[in-house]
């Protein structure tokens, strides 16, 4: 038996290529080894948005090293953005790495696999399944935001057609998901580049039709790009869920337009009213970067106005830092101090506390749709539709049901609750 180990880091686009490739590799015969040094093929799949992530994966690939010396024969693979047009650079840097693979790339990895498959291909048996799971739908990104390495990394953006994706996610929710999140850097874009240019809202309109699929997500829109047709399909199919993901980035005209995103202020906040109005129990997530190039004390408290005004469910902040080859790394003043950066961040993630925990304070006694995703120290834990996170007690196996919990304790991260008396659906 040879074993794999696949290790992962970034945003879902990554996990959900991760996910393909193990499930690839399980049916040329391979399995999953939980430690890294008992695999006979290793994968890294690697992140280059923040310095943080792209430490890790350095720290990973020194690691690696020795995992190569005591044993040669061990396979090593470096996949996603760290992997750029300049593949000799990096041979000569990681000369233990044997391949190296550009982001949802993994066809010379399995062309390796099959060559050195264990003679199990016979006795395959289709991996399990979590109850949720992903599905690219549009690859690469077309925006060119001025901090965001993705575009250089991941190209253009290639939309996946509707009868593909369809097979797909019916192959998947054959094999038990219940949840689909359909990813892409820009989900908006969806479509443009195929030839009857279809839209998000075409997509879920086919998709919700999927027999035994309960739920659909999708991950992550664009301001600019969000389409009065989007939301109405979102506020009218049954199976896709009230949550949406809409980065506003900053609260500051200046700030956004040195961003490049393509908005303004006014025009994320009149989306926001909309998308209120024709869904009003929508749960709102936003990304967030403080300190960046030039943004002064006064432009990060319009972003403390945006987000206090909002109030979004969920808000996922990070320190501004310099990614080479972007726009704004060649031509912008890296001039805030860590030390501010830091304080800014932390100012965001104080509000956001509060904020979440007053939005979460209002479930109380609410009974609310679960699907059951895992057990953790003894409790089962899944999301609403909403994406809270929820954690109960049963002594029956619920995993993959959709449960109805009663909530009986909130905090601004997760919600406490009891089981009502019958299992919805299953
Ligand atoms: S929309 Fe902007 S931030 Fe998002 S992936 Fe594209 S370039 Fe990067």
């Amino acid at each position: 038996m040879a074993y794999y180990h696949i290790w992962t880091i970034g945003c879902q686009m990554n996990q959900a290529d991760s996910e393909q490739l193990a499930t690839s590799l399980e049916r040329l015969g391979y399995q999953s080894a939980s430690e890294i040094e008992k695999a006979d093929l290793i994968v890294l799949n690697s992140c280059v948005v923040r310095q943080s992530a792209e430490n890790r994966v350095l720290g990973k690939l020194d690691l690696l090293k020795e995992i190569k010396r005591l044993s040669p024969d061990t396979v090593i693979a470096l996949a996603g953005c760290m992997v750029d047009s300049e593949v000799a650079q990096l041979k000569h840097r990681f000369p233990h790495v044997a391949l190296f693979l550009k982001p949802g790339q993994f066809n010379e990895l399995l062309e390796l696999a099959k060559a050195q498959a264990p003679k199990a291909s016979g006795s395959f048996t289709t991996p399990k399944l979590s109850p949720t799971a992903f599905v690219t739908i549009i690859e690469g990104c077309n925006n060119f935001c001025s901090y965001c390495i993705v575009p250089y990394r991941r190209g253009r953006e290639k939309s996946h057609p509707i009868a593909e994706l369809r097979c797909q996610v019916e192959s998947l929710v054959q094999r038990g998901a219940k949840e689909i999140t359909l990813l892409g850097q820009n989900v908006d874009s969806y479509g443009h580049d195929l030839p009857d240019k279809p839209g998000l809202a075409d997509l879920l309109q086919e998709l919700n039709s999927i027999e035994r699929l309960s739920r659909i997500r999708f991950l992550t829109s664009h301001p600019k790009d969000m389409s009065r047709k989007l939301i109405q399909a979102v506020a009218s199919l049954e199976k896709v869920c009230e949550h949406i993901s809409l980065p506003v980035q900053a609260g500051d005209d200046e700030i956004l337009q040195a961003m490049g995103r393509g908005y303004t202020v006014q025009s994320y906040r009149e989306l926001v009213e909309q998308i209120r109005f024709a869904i009003p129990t929508v749960a709102l997530a936003t990304d967030i970067i403080v300190g960046f190039p030039g943004e002064t004390g006064e432009q990060f408290q319009r972003t403390i106005e945006l987000i206090s005004d909002l109030r979004f469910d969920t808000v996922h902040i990070a320190a501004y830092s310099a990614r080479p080859g972007t726009l704004a790394a060649k031509r912008l003043k890296d001039n805030v101090s860590l030390s501010e950066k830091r304080r800014r961040l932390q100012e965001v993630e104080e509000l956001q506390e509060k904020i979440a925990s007053g939005i979460n304070a209002q479930l109380l006694g609410q009974t609310m749709e679960v699907l059951v995703e895992g057990k953790k120290k003894g409790k089962w834990y899944g999301r609403t539709r909403t994406d809270k996170l929820v954690f109960f007690e049963k002594d029956a196996d619920c995993l993959g049901q959709l449960v109805n919990i009663e909530v009986k304790k909130t905090s601004p991260w997760a919600l406490q609750g009891s089981p009502k008396p019958s299992i919805v659906k299953t």
